[in-house]
C-alpha cells in the first residue's frame, strides 16, 4: 500500500517517494537509481528523506530515498523485500534499532557499544551495521557549536540508546569527567561499566542516581532522556550548570523544552537542541554509503526550530 500524499511505503510494497518514473522502472525490472530508505513505525515524522534528498542534490549523487513503514514484528521480512528490489542501505529509527542489530551480519564497534543500529549497508549477503548517533552528536557539539569537549566536565541525563551510542565518541574527545545520571540508576551504572570494558585505561565515567548528583557543576549538560517528548523535566537541580555551560537537548524541533528552560533560568546562554546531531548522523551515513560527505549547514538551517 502506498500513501502518495505522505510518500510512505507500507509493509512490503516498496515504492520510491520520488515519483512515478522510478516506480515504473522498478516494476518493469529496469536498472534503477540506487535506492535507500528509512524504516520505522511510525515513519511519517521522519526528516531523513528531506535530509538525504538535499545531500544527494548538493553532492550530485544519483540515488533516491524512501520512507518505509515497517509492520511491527516484521522488520526482517520488510528489509529482505527492500534488498530484493535493489535496496543499498537503510536508516533505522524507532522501534527497530534492536531488530536491526539482530539482523546485521557485521556490526561496527559503534553499534556494538550502543547495542543498537541506526544505519545499514547491504553488499551481497553482507549487512553492515553502524550507529552514527554518537559521532553525530559529538561532531555537532565540537564542530558546529565550536565547543571542544576535551578537559570538560560532562553531565548526561538518561542512559537509553542515545547515551549508549554517544558514550565512546564522547570519551574519545578526552573530557575531564563524564557523569551519567538516570532515573533507573542500574542502567547508568551498567553503561559506565560497559565504557570501562570497551576502553582500557582509567576512564572518567560514572553512573549515579539523580539524588546523588551532588553539589558539583558541569561545563556541558546533555539531556538524553526522552522526557522532553512528553513535556517533562528530569529532577535536575539548577546548580549543575557551571558558568559558560552548554545545555544540549538531544530532542529536536520542540523549541524551548522544560530542560532548556531550566538552563535558561539558571543563566545559561549557550542552548542547543538535537537538530545538528540529526543532520550530522545523517551525513555520516551518507558518506558511508556514497563515499562523499555533504555539508550539513543548509539542512540544519532548514530544520531549525527557534529555541524561544
Ligand atoms: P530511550 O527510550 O532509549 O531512553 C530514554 C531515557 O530517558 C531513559 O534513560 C529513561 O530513563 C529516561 N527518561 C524518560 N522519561 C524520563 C523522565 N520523565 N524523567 C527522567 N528520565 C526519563 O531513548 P533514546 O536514548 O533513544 O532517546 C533519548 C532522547 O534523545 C530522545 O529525546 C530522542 O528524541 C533523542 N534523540 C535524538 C537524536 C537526534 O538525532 N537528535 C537521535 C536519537 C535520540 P529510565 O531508564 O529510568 O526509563
Amino acid at each position: 500500500m502506498f500513501d502518495r500524499q505522505n510518500g510512505i511505503v507500507m509493509g512490503l510494497a516498496l515504492v520510491s517517494v520520488f515519483g512515478g518514473d522510478k516506480m515504473s522502472g522498478l516494476i518493469a525490472g529496469h536498472p534503477m537509481t540506487d535506492r535507500y530508505a528509512v524504516i520505522g513505525n511510525p515513519i511519517e515524522q521522519s526528516k531523513s528523506p528531506l535530509i538525504h534528498t538535499a545531500f544527494a542534490q548538493v553532492t550530485g549523487q544519483d540515488m533516491d530515498y524512501a520512507r518505509v513503514l515497517g509492520p511491527l514484528g516484521e522488520f526482517a521480512r520488510t528489509v529482505d523485500a527492500f534488498r530484493a528490489t535493489g535496496g543499498r542501505g537503510m536508516n533505522v529509527t524507532a522501534p527497530f534499532k534492536l531488530d536491526a542489530f539482530a539482523y546485521a551480519t557485521d556490526l561496527a564497534p559503534s553499534a556494538q557499544m550502543a547495542g543498537a543500529v541506526n544505519a545499514l549497508k547491504f553488499e551481497g549477503n553482507k549487512v553492515y551495521a553502524e550507529n552514527f548517533d554518537g559521532v553525530g552528536l559529538v561532531r555537532d557539539v565540537v564542530h558546529n557549536l565550536a565547543f571542544p569537549l576535551q578537559g570538560k566536565r560532562v553531565l548526561i541525563l538518561g542512559a537509553g540508546g542515545a547515551t549508549r551510542g554517544a558514550l565512546l565518541p564522547m570519551l574519545a574527545q578526552g573530557p575531564a569527567e563524564v557523569l551519567i545520571v538516570n532515573r533507573t540508576v542500574a542502567k547508568a551504572e551498567e553503561l559506565a561499566a560497559l565504557a570501562h570494558q570497551h576502553q582500557s585505561g582509567l576512564l572518567p565515567v560514572r553512573g549515579v542516581a539523580y539524588a546523588d548528583v551532588g553539589a558539583q557543576s558541569f561545563d556541558v549538560v546533555f539531556n538524553a532522556t526522552s522526557a522532553s517528548l512528553t513535556g517533562e523535566l528530569p529532577p535536575l537541580p539548577a546548580r549543575v550548570f557551571a558558568p559558560g555551560c552548554l545545555a544540549y537537548e538531544l530532542a529536536y524541533g520542540k523549541g524551548l523544552t522544560p530542560f532548556l528552560k531550566l538552563a535558561q533560568q539558571a543563566g545559561v546562554t549557550r542552548l542547543a537542541d538535537g537538530v545538528g546531531m540529526l543532520a550530522e548522523q545523517a551525513a555520516e551515513a551518507f558518506a558511508w554509503w556514497r563515499g562523499v560527505r555533504p555539508d550539513t549547514q543548509a539542512v540544519i538551517a532548514q530544520l531549525t526550530v527557534p529555541l524561544n
